[in-house]
Order: C-alpha cells, then sequence, then structure tokens
C-alpha cells in the first residue's frame, strides 16, 4: 500500500505510477507486451494518429473491495467495446485476451496504487491505442500502439452525492448522425471542448446534446449517457450517435433486476417537462443526478429534481451499482474480475 497518497483528496488529474504495459502491432501481427516505467512514448512525426486522428481510448476502473481484494469492473465489455471503435475507426483491433492480458497486468503491478476500501477513491485504468505509422496519405496505418496506463482517482462527488444542472445548446454537436459518435474516439472529444467550456462559463455541469439530425431527440449528455426515470419506468435515449455506456447497460440491468421496465427508444425534448429524475452516466461518477435542465436558445426551463434532491431510482441504482464494485453485494452477473495479488 502507498502511504504517502491522500486517498480521499485525489483529484481527476494524472499522478505517475510504477508501471505501465505496451504492446505494438507491426508486420501483420501483435508483438511480446512490454512494461514500461517510462510516462513517454516515442513517436513519429508523421504518425496517422498525430494527423487524421486515428486513435481510440477506453475508460475502465479497480476497486479495493470491503474483503481487500482488487475488482476490475467490467473488463470484457471495455475489451468487446475497443474492438468494436478500432473496426469503426479502421485501426487494427486489439484481441479481447490481449486486452484483458494487459488490463489484468498493470493493474497488478501497480496494486499499491488501487485506494484502499472507504476512501471512494479508486484506480483509473485507460487503455489507448494509436496510428504509428508514419505517412501523409490519407489511409489506415500498418502499425499500431497499443497500451494501458492507470492513475488513482478521488471520489467524484466530493461535495457529495448532488443534483446539478445542465443545458441544451444547438449550436455545436459533438458528433454527426452517422459519425464517429458510436465509438470512443478521441476526435469526438475534441469535438466537445467548446460547447463544454461555454456550458462550464454559464454555470452547467454538462451540455445535453440533441441528436444531430433532426435536434429533437435527447441524445448524451457530455461524455456520459443520459436516462431518466418517468412514471417509475428507466428511459434511455436509443441512438446511432451516442456511445453505448457500459455504465448505462449496468443500470439497465439493476433496473431490470429491481422490477424497473426499462425503454431504450427516443426522447423528445418535450417530454423533459414529463420526467420525474434524470442523470448521467458513466465510469467516472457512475451516474449524477440532474436538477435542472436548461435550453439556452429558447428559455424553456425543465426542472427535474423538484426538491433539489436525487431522485429515489438513481440513488437505488447508484448504490447497487457502488456496492456491487466494492464487493460489499454479491456479483450475480459476473461483473468483477478478481485479480490476485
Ligand atoms: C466513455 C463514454 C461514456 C461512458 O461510458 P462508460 O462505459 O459508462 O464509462 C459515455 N459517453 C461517451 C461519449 C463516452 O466517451
Amino acid at each position: 500500500m502507498n502511504t504517502e497518497l491522500d486517498w480521499s483528496n485525489l483529484s481527476f488529474g494524472y499522478l505517475p505510477t510504477d508501471y505501465n504495459v505496451r504492446c505494438r502491432y507491426a508486420d501483420g501481427k501483435w508483438g511480446e507486451i512490454e512494461v514500461s516505467q517510462s510516462d513517454t512514448i516515442n513517436i513519429h512525426m508523421a504518425a496517422t494518429a498525430l494527423h487524421y486522428g486515428q486513435e481510440i481510448f477506453e475508460g475502465l476502473k479497480a476497486f479495493r473491495g470491503k474483503d481487500g481484494k482488487i475488482r476490475i469492473f467490467r473488463l470484457e465489455e471495455n475489451a468487446r467495446r475497443i474492438r468494436s471503435s478500432a473496426e469503426g475507426i479502421k485501426m487494427q483491433p486489439v484481441p479481447e485476451e490481449l486486452f484483458r492480458e494487459m488490463v489484468e497486468k498493470v493493474v497488478k503491478l501497480n496494486a499499491r496504487f488501487v485506494p484502499p476500501y472507504g476512501s471512494g477513491a479508486s484506480l483509473y485504468i485507460r487503455p489507448i491505442e494509436l496510428g504509428m505509422s508514419a505517412q501523409i496519405g490519407v489511409h489506415p496505418s500498418s502499425e499500431y500502439l497499443f497500451m494501458v496506463m492507470v492513475t488513482p482517482v478521488g471520489p467524484y462527488f466530493k461535495e457529495g452525492f448532488r443534483p446539478t444542472n445542465i443545458c441544451i445548446m444547438r449550436e455545436f454537436d459533438r458528433v454527426a448522425p452517422k459519425g464517429t459518435g458510436r465509438w470512443k474516439v478521441g476526435g469526438n472529444y475534441a469535438a466537445s471542448l467548446e460547447a463544454g467550456e461555454r456550458a462550464h462559463e454559464l454555470g452547467y455541469s454538462a451540455v445535453l446534446y440533441l441528436d444531430p439530425k433532426e435536434k429533437k431527440y435527447v441524445d448524451e449528455c457530455g461524455p456520459a449517457n443520459f436516462f431518466a426515470v418517468k412514471n417509475g419506468t428507466y428511459i434511455t435515449p436509443a441512438s446511432e450517435s451516442i456511445l453505448p455506456s457500459i455504465t448505462n447497460k449496468s443500470l439497465m440491468q439493476l433496473a431490470r433486476d429491481m422490477g424497473i421496465p426499462v425503454e431504450e427508444r427516443h426522447i423528445p425534448i418535450e417530454e423533459l417537462a414529463e420526467i420525474d429524475e434524470a442523470g448521467a452516466c458513466g465510469t467516472a461518477a457512475v451516474a449524477s443526478p440532474v436538477a435542472e435542465i436548461h435550453d439556452i436558445d429558447t428559455g424553456v426551463k425543465y426542472i427535474v429534481a423538484k426538491d433539489g434532491e436525487p431522485g429515489p431510482v438513481t440513488t437505488a441504482l447508484y448504490n447497487k451499482l457502488r456496492a456491487i464494485q466494492l464487493g460489499e453485494e454479491p456479483d450475480v452477473h459476473g461483473w468483477n474480475t478478481i485479480i490476485e495479488e
């Protein structure tokens, strides 16, 4: 255990750890896994990742459980998703078995950075793949680097699990209707920075994007999926332009387990006037409750959390998911990978 870190006060920044793991694809095959102590990489200045955005990533977490064991949450789902992202932008897919081996290895090597149970902190795992071939022509790279780095991160809700306001802004789209939104591509984030910064300046925690084709339906909430609770039903957008969140998928399963009906469908903007709860979900926060949604173009304000408190369904789902991640409740769906130290 690393005794020098103040676990509960870690930010969502970058803290160096002991090791990262790397694997290169060249001459038509993946090489050996390399363990590195360097936190920099050597990249050709003409690499496709730098010029044409051939870059994809993942984000998952490891937790120290109540029993002292390290658990990685839904590793296989992330392995599947990065493969889909690779196929989406013509990169070499990382075999799922290689992904698993590298993630498990990097967590084991950095076990002293997995925050203690009860701190609210976790070890954030960031797999990343880059197109490495030196070329100026616009075509997919023939060489790739896949690496997995980790960094400990503090509890997301430092001021407690409190609802925040989000806004609808039509001036920017994060992605195109049949574009790269369904893949975890770095460029999608670049496209969201301007709108995100404007929203923050206006006091909102995130932008609630509308579907980029018709601007009629709710799409995604910044770098997180959107869900709402309406008359006891969990609703979340079905859309080609959103990233399939593994947290959302997990919350949907937990909702079904609790007897809460789940609907994945279009959510027209006007329906926001009828919802009882709303939240943004993703690995960083699990679920971040929404208080009000302000449509800054029309001036309409949707007051979701009438009493300013997180809703009962959002709270129950949040607590349930956290309890599974921390080994406080049985992992009936087999979502955790336990790391033997
Ligand atoms: C990563 C990401 C999410 C959240 O996905 P999780 O698997 O739940 O962490 C949602 N939206 C976007 C755009 C993302 O990149």
